[in-house]
């Protein structure tokens, strides 16, 4: 049979296709796969191993039992969808309107899918920072598009201007925006959204954001690029119920954009999943409906699970990067007299039982250069794990 077809640039835009042309489990199946067999702890995969807030947790329960089990309507609950809307003007000041500016998805990965197969054509050139999520590649390249790359480079992970601008052309169909950032955990300073905010509105292009970690920043404010003046007209934001209320596995998802761009959205999203999750919609729309008290509650513990981590890492001689927000931090293995991150990665269960991800596995291969030598490790575990982590961390400083 023939094996060609579009899943082969969608495992070449994810980095994923070996020198022989053959498709490679993921680097995240791969470490994972390594911690099970060692019994080292997880730090590989980015998902919460405790649950989040309990009002949530229960309405999903409640649902069920009050018999809210079939199909929802195609673009979400009524209710879910004000929520979202509710939720954009208490924390933003965004007027949106419930019915026509509102997209309730499976996950942000099915919004994301939806927004660039509908928006994308072959030969349209897609821009993404660079380190990036790995769907992104995946995605652009299943559109068809070209995915153009914008570096951020250690130690602060911020663009260069100059390149950011010359990576726009008249063939930029869409700018793809990740803040707070995975898996660098850094939120974009606003001179750096208007400045992208100014180069999509002189070359037509639509902006997409992935605000994923909207709510888990540490020091510094999130501001969404729809708030930045002349953007929200060209605007899909995309955000998600998974990471903020620790339920990945639900995956509810949703995206708020004019009206046109939602139809449009809209139309291929109905083919790819029609509707999802029914009873965990109106769980999210309590969890959106939560005190602020909340939120500033999960981003304060979540920012005292990254100190833990970050000082264990520190004191076994790594060089760490502050993150600003998210669900990880990145570690320099230079220190410790390794330059090869995916090589460091494969022996630190044996050294120290721990496991973590390259950063090589977010950039493509011609550019790994300037990350050889990073780690990232997730922080988003319970503090008992983190203290054993830190613990186990120690031993690669301990003299042998
Ligand atoms: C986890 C993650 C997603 C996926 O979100 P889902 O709601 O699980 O689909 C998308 N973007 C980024 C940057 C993420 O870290």
């Amino acid at each position: 049979m023939r094996q060609a077809g579009p899943w082969l640039r969608a495992a070449e835009g994810a980095m994923l296709l070996g020198p022989d042309g053959i498709p490679a489990p993921t680097v995240f199946a791969e470490m994972s796969a390594l911690a099970a067999s060692t019994g080292a702890i997880n730090l590989g995969q980015g998902f919460p191993d405790q649950d989040g807030p309990a009002e949530v947790l229960e309405a999903a329960v409640r649902a069920i039992r009050d018999g809210v089990n079939q199909y929802p309507p195609g673009r979400g609950t009524a209710d879910l969808r004000t929520a979202v809307a509710e939720h954009q003007q208490r924390w933003y000041g965004l007027d949106v309107d419930p019915d026509r500016e509102v997209l309730v998805t499976a996950g942000a990965t099915e919004a994301l899918a939806a927004t660039l197969l509908a928006l994308v054509e072959p030969g349209d050139e897609v821009i993404t920072f660079e380190p990036f999520y790995d769907a992104y590649g995946a995605l652009v390249r299943l559109a068809g598009g070209t995915h153009v790359t914008v570096p951020l480079t250690a130690p602060d992970f911020l663009p260069d201007e100059d390149t950011l601008r010359a990576a726009f052309t008249d063939r930029t169909r869409v700018v793809l925006v990740n803040t707070p950032h995975n898996p660098t955990g850094r939120v974009l300073p606003d001179e750096v959204l208007r400045t992208i905010v100014e180069l999509a509105t002189r070359y037509d292009a639509v902006i997409v954001t992935d605000e994923v970690y909207e709510h888990l920043t540490f020091t510094v404010p999130h501001t969404p690029i729809a708030t930045l003046p002349g953007a929200a007209e060209r605007t899909v934001s995309i955000s998600s119920a998974g990471k903020t209320f620790s339920t990945t596995g639900w995956k509810i998802g949703w995206l708020t954009a004019p009206p046109t761009l939602v139809d449009a959205i809209t139309t291929v999203k109905q083919y790819l999943t029609f509707v999802n999750g029914a009873p965990f919609q109106p769980a999210v729309a309590v969890g959106l409906r939560l005190p602020d008290a909340v939120f500033a509650g999960i981003a304060a513990e979540l920012a005292a699970k990254h100190e833990l981590l970050a000082s264990g890492l520190r004191s076994a001689g790594f060089d760490v990067m502050r993150p600003d927000g998210g669900y990880f931090v990145i570690a320099d293995t230079a220190p410790l007299g390794y330059d090869d991150a995916r090589a460091f990665c494969l022996e630190l269960p044996a050294l120290a039982g721990v496991v973590g991800v390259p950063v090589s596995a977010f950039v493509r291969p011609d550019h790994a250069a300037g990350y050889r030598s990073l780690v990232r490790f997730a922080f988003c575990k319970r503090r008992s794990v983190l203290e054993d982590a830190a613990e186990r961390l120690a031993r690669l400083h301990a003299p042998s």
